[in-house]
């Protein structure tokens, strides 16, 4: 079945490639499938934000869509930057959002520090069934920057000793929130017929 997923980012395009292909999908980026529209995340959950992105490709779309929404809440924040992760505190630079949320951590103790990186995907299978699910995976927000590897706020999650951005991209993938959400996606799929 062929099957378009809602982004142009290619690492993202690569990870659900080499996930999908081998169940049956013919897996396309929103380019490849000539659809350039870019839905408003107006959404208030990671949940609400995939099903609307989905929604809107599938209207434009002659096949199947998955889209996807993600990002890092930490709990002494209240859950942010959560939905907001991507223009945290309106600021544009990557950096500059992982050190605001390191400002705003300072002085909280360890056991305090507690976070998680979300991702809820959702699909509308050609014939406009929808599957929605939501992966996760716990960690903390260090101290500082740590590690080269990765993007957005990877040098400042702690997983275990480690930061996202020191783990290799292999190690990344298969302990993520993303891995973790297709992971439920692809048992739930075994029990559709596609
Ligand atoms: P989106 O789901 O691609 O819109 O990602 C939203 C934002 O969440 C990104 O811009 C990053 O700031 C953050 N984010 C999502 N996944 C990750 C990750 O695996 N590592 C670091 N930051 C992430």
């Amino acid at each position: 079945m062929k099957l378009i997923i809602a982004s142009n980012n290619k690492g993202k395009i690569r990870e659900y490639k080499e996930i999908l292909e081998p169940i049956g999908f013919e897996v396309l980026s929103q380019r490849e499938a000539g659809i350039n529209a870019e839905p408003d995340e107006t959404g208030t959950t990671f949940a609400e934000n995939a099903k609307i992105k989905a929604q809107e490709i599938f209207r434009l779309a002659d096949c199947a869509v998955l889209a996807d929404d993600s990002g890092l809440a930490v709990d002494a924040l209240g859950g942010a930057p959560g939905v907001y992760s991507a223009r945290y505190e309106g600021l544009a630079d990557s950096d500059a959002r992982s050190r605001r949320v390191l400002e705003q951590l300072e002085g909280v103790p360890e056991e305090k520090r507690g976070a998680q990186f979300i991702c809820a995907i959702h699909l509308i299978l050609d014939d406009g069934r929808e599957i929605a699910v939501q992966g996760s995976c716990k960690g903390s927000i260090g101290y500082g920057f740590k590690g080269n590897n990765g993007f957005g706020y990877d040098p400042i999650f702690m997983f275990g000793d480690r930061s996202f951005a020191e783990l290799s991209a292999d190690e990344k993938n298969s302990v993520s929130h993303r891995a973790d959400a297709l992971a439920k996606l692809i048992t739930e799929l075994k029990g559709t017929d596609i």
